[in-house]
């Protein structure tokens, strides 16, 4: 239930046809929006697809159901297949429970993906066969071939994956939490709700597994009652080698990633020597261009209000913000006060521009802002304004979906309309 664009959906629907499953593909979205997904189920022989809307029938009639993470609680096609007497999993509680690997579990409402590539990193370095799963590495389940005791496994989890664990659910070895702050209220409902979510990691551990919590976040500090296993100690930020990647929050990224590797026997030195050389990701604080001697960032993978807070405070430069989406319902109030005070200017789009905008214009200051339609508009905005020396940062602090499949895909129209700066610049 629920295909996606993202490759969880697919990696499952492979995987189920592999093992002798009869696979039934539902998906609200219809076949146009989901061609490219569909091309890679081409030589799958998935016994059905019900595209452009779900059908009682399907759920009436069926041994499993996998849901999708995007797929809200309480969704009426679950009940009914939870009523027919189905199994209601997931793709991560279907890996957790076959993968022979040591797991490492990542979540926060931050850092998530950052924090598990440096694990990886780092484990890789130490001469350990590691695997990286979730937003970035794909789903392992097609990989369970290959997958060995003695191996790793990282696994990025997000709140809506942990939400859907049953409560035998066999959780990781390793569970790390690199932040917490609202987010995703919309799915969840409350905060409360989504705090439990991402909790749920620490209470399915035993004694002889290990609590990473970020320590330099307040409220996960506060977490560490909960915990059933060990809490690791987080190494100072002082003792970590100094990063290529910017600002305090990848330092305390880095933290979590040390105590992770440390409570899996990776050395001191090796851990410093592969965090020091640790490069990033895409789409994260990247820098895309230098035209005119104005330099773009893309972090379009920013969709909170605390990353994007994250970018502007690690920015040396001069600063002028793409920032704009769908609107989460979250509180921006810290975000346009930190705008207000850091910013050279700000260019706000989609739905919930006018609202920022209103809200950063209320801070008297030195800051121009605008609100316009579209990411293309804030853009040109900038540029026209922005002089050299200075910095433009796509740092969007929202959810793409309104405008965008997702945060790729705006990085992609983002990097593309970069091009047409830089070819006009040049010509
Ligand atoms: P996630 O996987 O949780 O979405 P990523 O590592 O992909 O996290 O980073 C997403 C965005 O959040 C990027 O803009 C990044 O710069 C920012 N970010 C990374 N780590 C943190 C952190 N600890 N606190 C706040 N923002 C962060």
């Amino acid at each position: 239930m629920g295909l996606g664009h993202f490759g969880g959906g697919l990696a499952v629907a492979r995987w189920l046809a592999s093992q002798g499953a009869e696979v039934t593909v539902t998906d609200r979205a219809g076949a146009e929006t989901l061609a490219p997904a569909l091309a890679h189920l081409r030589d799958v022989p998935i016994a059905r697809y019900h595209l452009g809307g779900h059908r009682e029938a399907d759920f009436r009639s069926l041994d499993l159901l996998v849901v999708n993470p995007a797929v809200k609680p309480g969704n009426p096609f679950v009940r009914l297949a939870r009523k027919s007497g189905a199994r209601i999993t997931t793709e991560l509680e279907l890996l957790l429970e076959r993968c022979p690997a040591t797991v490492v579990g990542v979540t926060g409402s931050n850092g998530k993906s950052t924090t598990a590539a440096m694990i990886d990193a780092i484990l890789r370095a130490q001469g350990r066969t590691s695997w990286l799963g979730g937003n970035l590495g794909g789903s392992l389940l097609d990989r369970l071939d290959a997958i060995r005791p003695g191996h790793c496994a990282v696994l990025e989890m997000s709140s809506f994956q942990l939400c859907r664990l049953g409560p035998a659910a066999r959780m990781p070895h390793v569970a790390v939490v690199t932040s917490f702050a609202p987010n995703h209220l919309d799915w969840h409902g409350s905060l409360e709700r989504y705090r439990s979510a991402k909790q749920r990691v620490l209470l399915g551990q035993s004694a002889g597994d290990f609590a990473v919590l970020n320590t330099y976040d307040a409220a996960v500090a506060a977490w560490a009652p909960l915990a059933r296993a060990k809490l690791a100690a987080l190494p100072s930020l002082d003792a970590l080698p100094t990063l290529r990647l910017p600002g305090r929050h990848n330092r305390t990224n880095a933290a979590c990633a040390a105590a992770a590797a440390a409570a899996l026997g990776c050395s001191a030195e090796v851990i410093g020597r592969a965090l020091g050389r640790f490069r990033g990701l895409p789409e994260r604080q990247e820098r895309v261009a230098t035209i005119g001697g104005i330099e773009l960032y893309d972090d379009s993978a920013a969709t909170t209000p605390e990353s994007t807070i994250a970018a502007i405070r690690s920015c040396r430069r001069p600063l002028w913000l793409l920032v704009g989406g769908h609107d989460k319902g979250l509180d921006y109030a810290a975000l346009t006060a930190t705008i207000a005070r850091r910013c050279r200017g700000a260019a706000f789009y989609g739905a919930v521009a006018e609202r920022l905008q209103a809200q950063t214009a209320a801070h008297r200051g030195a800051l121009r802002c605008t609100a316009v339609e579209t990411l293309d508009g804030a853009l040109s905005w900038c540029w026209h304004r922005a002089r050299p020396g200075d910095a433009i940062v796509l740092s969007p602090a929202c959810s793409s979906h309104e405008q965008f499949r997702n945060y790729r895909h705006r990085s992609q129209v983002f990097r593309g309309l970069v091009d047409v700066l830089r070819k006009r610049y040049n010509d």
